[in-house]
This record gives C-alpha cells, structure tokens and sequence, in this order.
C-alpha cells in the first residue's frame, strides 16, 4: 500500500520540527509491512508569499490536495504582512479552503516533572480539545475597518452544519476514548452559543454511549488548571478553543508537547499546535516532540493505529527519563539529538 504525504515544512522552526517528524515516520514506516509513504514536498507560507506573493500558491494546493495526507510544519513570520498590515494567516486560509472544521488537539503527560500541575504523573492528564475550524469568532476575520471608525464588530457565527458536524466528530472521538464529551460554551450569555447547546444535545441523543455534559468556557479554564483529569474530549467554537488549547499545552510541557490534526470530511493536515517560532529559529533547539506526535495521529487516521500507538510509546519511554528534555523543557537535548533518540526508541 503506497500513500502519498504533502511535507509543507512552511516557515520559521516549521522545517526544523518537520525533518525530525520525517525521520519518525520512517522508523513506523520500516515497522509496516507492504506500507510505503511517498513524501511529497511543497513550499508554503510567509516564505512562499515573499518569493510568489501567495502563501499557498494554486498550482501547488491543487497537488497538496491530491496527497492522502498532508504534514504541515509551521507558517507565518510576524514581519511579513500584507500591503494593508495585516499578518498572513495561511494555516486559517487552509482550514477554511479545506474545510478542516475539526481541530483535534490531544493534551497527554507524559512525566510528572512536566506539568506545573502537583499530583499528576504519566498519562494522569489525558484529554482531547476539539476545536471548531472554519467559523466561530474568527468567522469575521477578514473584514476590515478604518482606525477611525465609530464602532466595529467581530462575528461568532455558528451555522447548523457546522455545528452538528464537529460536534458529531467530537462524540465520535469520545467513543474511542474514556466516553464522555464536554461541551465548552457561553450559553448563559450568549444566543449563538445557546444554539450551539442546543445542536450539542441533539447529537448527543445520536450517541447514548457517550456521557455528554456542558461546562461554561470560563470555568472550563478554571477546572482545566484544577483537575484536568475530569476531562475526556472537550468540544468549543474556534476561538475559545484557540486560547483554551495553549492553556493545555502547559499543563503536560508548552507548546512543544502539542500535536494536533485539523480533520475535514476530504482532507486532514497534521502539525504541532505552535507557530514559527522565530525567537528561536534556526538555533536547533525546538522541540519536535510535538510534530512527531502529530505524526502519531496522521498515522492513525490514515488506518494505522497500531503504528500510532507505537510512536506514542517511544515517546513515552523517552521521556521516562527526566534528562531526556529539549531546551524549552529545562533540558538540553537538540531538536535532532530529541528526534533520533525518539527514533531509536522505535527501532
Ligand atoms: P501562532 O500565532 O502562529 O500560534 P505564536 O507567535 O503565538 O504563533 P509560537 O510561534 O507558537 O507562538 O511561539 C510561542 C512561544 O513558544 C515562543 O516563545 C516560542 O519560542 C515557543 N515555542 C513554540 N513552539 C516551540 C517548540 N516546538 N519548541 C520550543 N519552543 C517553542
């Protein structure tokens, strides 16, 4: 079985993280009899945008779109923007070109000495934010206004199909997990978030072997730092998804720790849940962890959980040892020396 991966190293740390990703789905790779990934790359983001004046340039997302996966890196650069001002957000235009309505975000620790969090220790902290990707509060996005303006306005915009499919994924993912699935809304306040209850609980009757309960988004933030082994899959509009995943990521490490798949009904992309990083490019000290992870989750989706669960166990006896750590995790391993030592748990 020959499957065709789109490698988008895109910018800043993007291809530092992605080579070591690479090399991991290689190791799996040598572990699958008869499975053959052919990597494809193309050349994506800020970087792209300054050479062609498009960050995802048409004739390479038509061949990205023909791929049966796609590895992203990271994308965007702070300095490079628009003649307007405005910062390109490529990795939103693809979600919404590739209608990648859900945001699939496993949060797991995987030592103790990781989280700022007492009492927890390996896999205790075990949950998944699902993250609605192709509206929400960033639906208005692209509206501008003049700084003199009297007034402006964002809009949350939740539609039904939108709604009942991500929703949908989420219990979907519960059921592969502990079996529950939490809301995250602000149905006390606001109208579009009580329509989106609404839609939640009538999905829930779909799936009666998933426990489905609610929780306000800023509770949730409280809850998250207090007992964050209450929750299995959260499921949130995009915005409060977008600040409630950063906030878990620092319960099992940062942003280093973070993979996560944007999932649509055609096309998936995977990647670290960071960005380009640049204050630390090109130095060799990010850390891969989170884009290998993320290889993890490609693997599975494409039909190979076993191969997925295999990456996730080298990590896991990697990290048993404490010294094991890249820079950001008070270690001193390189992104390369993390890779290889990932790797070589795999063999
Ligand atoms: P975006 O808006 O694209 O998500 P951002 O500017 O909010 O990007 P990041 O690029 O993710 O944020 O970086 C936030 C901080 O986390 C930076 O200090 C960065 O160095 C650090 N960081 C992010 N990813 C990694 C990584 N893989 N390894 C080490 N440090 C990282």
């Amino acid at each position: 079985m020959n499957h065709r991966i789109a490698v988008l190293p895109g910018d800043g740390i993007g291809s530092e993280v992605t080579v070591e990703g690479v090399k991991v789905l290689r190791a799996a790779e040598r572990g699958m009899d008869g499975v053959h990934f052919d990597l494809e790359e193309y050349s994506v983001g800020a970087g792209e945008y300054l050479k062609s004046g498009d960050p995802l340039p048409p004739a390479s997302m038509a061949k990205i779109m023909a791929c049966d996966a796609i590895l992203l890196g990271a994308m965007g650069l702070p300095e490079v923007r628009r003649p307007n001002g405005t910062e390109i957000a490529p990795q939103l235009d693809l979600r919404e070109q590739m209608e990648l309505y859900c945001g699939l975000r496993p949060v797991k620790l995987y030592h103790a000495q990781d989280t700022p969090l007492k009492r927890y220790g390996p896999g205790e902290i075990d949950f998944a934010i699902v993250r609605e990707s192709t509206e929400g509060l960033f639906f208005s996005r692209k509206e501008s206004y003049p700084p003199d303006a009297a007034e402006v306005r964002d809009t949350m915009r939740i539609s039904r199909v939108g709604a009942e499919r991500v929703i949908r994924s989420a219990f979907h993912a519960a059921r592969k997990r502990r079996k529950r699935c939490t809301l995250v809304d602000k149905a006390n306040v606001l109208p579009s978030m009580a329509y989106f209850r609404s839609i939640f609980y009538q999905i829930a009757l779909e799936v009666p072997d998933v426990r489905a309960d609610h929780v306000y988004v800023d509770a949730a933030a409280l809850y998250l730092v207090q007992r964050p082994d209450d929750f299995d899959v959260m499921v949130t509009e995009n915005m409060f998804g977008d600040i409630l995943s950063d906030l878990a990521a620092a319960l099992v490490g940062g942003m280093g720790m973070a993979p996560s798949a944007d999932i649509g009904d055609k096309h998936a992309v995977f990647q670290p849940a960071h960005g380009s990083a640049p204050d630390i490019m090109g130095k060799g000290i990010a850390n891969p962890v989170a884009t290998i992870l993320s290889v993890a989750m490609m693997l599975d989706w494409l039909g190979y959980p076993d191969a997925g669960r295999r990456i996730e166990s080298a990590v896991e006896r990697v990290f048993a040892d404490p010294s094991a750590r890249t820079r950001d995790m008070g270690g001193a391993l390189s992104t390369s020396e993390m890779g290889s030592r990932i790797e070589a748990a795999l063999s």
